[in-house]
């Protein structure tokens, strides 16, 4: 990790031929690898935002992980100059609540697709936002399986036939917003691929915010998407912040349901589209601060930061979790 950060550091001095530049360069986060999307794809919208984000939260890079799953959002971690990891179809929740809660140091932050996350990994999906792991997801939906040339995705309105389906799709589209506000997600957004300055923006609220938060980015599909394409977007998306007093944060507990309902009326789909934050809470504990309570030393002494052996012999014990053997 040492040796790639030295190496980005020398291309951000030889780019800009600025030996003085700041280590947090605006490429800090983007690894000398280019990304084999198909031209014209959300996709580098996404790419973009995210790195500009990260970079501009002066993150240091070995204490950030991204975790893609399967399908074409699912290689973004090889285009990230962080810790990544290309993880099973539909399990990059998992892995990713998993890599947190054994390090809570860590910036986590999961890139998946709406087929990945929303069709086989919605379980885990839901799950994550009950439990407020204070986790970063970011849905790259274009309402196709891509990568598998374009079949319907969970995310796919009923009655919509893209060029890859031979009939129209005939099952119920899920709103992710909709979804992640009954899950209980503390954070839930939504942007646009190609209004990199404002996803980014974005990003930077969901990473800083306190507990489980997601972004339901709508990203084009040009290879398989000719029904929810770029012009579609550009012509119905609002902003919220645009809206007369528009105002998602809960201050007080008793605010939580009213700016809950307000948030469910503005998610849905129709001829104005609304991108931004819709609901942020951080008034509920997140996870951590939930194991806390039962193991008091679990944030001094997370299990990332346990010893499992000495001399060669095993520690692993439940009781050194609970009690951790200090060396
Ligand atoms: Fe992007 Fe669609 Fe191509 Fe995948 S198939 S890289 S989502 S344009």
């Amino acid at each position: 990790m040492k040796r790639r950060l030295r190496l980005n550091i020398l291309i951000n001095i030889l780019s800009t031929g600025c030996p003085r530049i700041s280590v947090l360069s605006l490429k800090t986060f983007r690894a000398p690898k280019n990304p084999d999307w198909c031209p014209g794809c959300g996709n580098y919208g996404i790419l973009s935002a995210l790195t500009i984000a990260l970079s501009e939260l002066k993150l240091d890079p070995s204490k950030v992980v991204i975790v893609g799953g399967i399908g074409c959002s699912g290689k973004t971690p090889h285009y990230v100059f962080a810790n990544g990891v290309h993880t099973l179809h539909g399990r990059a929740i998992p892995y990713a609540a998993g890599i947190r809660l054994a390090n809570p140091e860590l910036t986590v932050i999961v890139t998946g697709g709406d087929g990945d996350l929303l069709g086989i990994g919605v379980g885990h999906f839901v799950s994550a936002g009950r439990r407020n792991i204070d986790m970063t997801i970011l849905i790259f939906n274009n309402q196709v399986y891509g990568l598998t040339k374009g079949q319907a995705s969970p995310t796919l309105p009923r009655g919509v036939k893209t060029k890859a389906l031979p009939r129209p799709n005939i099952q119920d589209a899920i709103n992710p917003v909709r979804l992640a506000l009954a899950s209980g997600y503390t954070f839930v957004a939504r942007g646009f691929a190609y209004d990199v300055p404002h996803l980014k923006e974005l990003i930077k609220k969901a990473v800083l915010h306190k507990g489980s938060a997601v972004i339901d980015i709508l990203q084009p599909c040009p290879t398989y998407n000719d029904v929810f394409t770029k012009e579609f977007y550009i012509q119905r998306i609002m902003k919220l912040d645009d809206l007369k007093d528009w105002d998602p944060v809960v201050r007080a507990p008793e605010e939580a349901d009213e700016k809950m309902l307000k948030a469910w009326e503005k998610a849905s789909w129709g001829d104005k589209i609304y991108i931004g934050v819709f609901y942020q809470n951080e008034l509920v504990p997140t996870y951590e601060d939930r194991v806390s309570e039962r193991i008091p030393l679990y944030k001094k002494y997370p299990p990332a930061k346990i010893p499992i052996s000495v001399d060669g012999k095993p520690l692993a014990s439940i009781s050194h979790i609970i009690q951790p053997r200090i060396i």
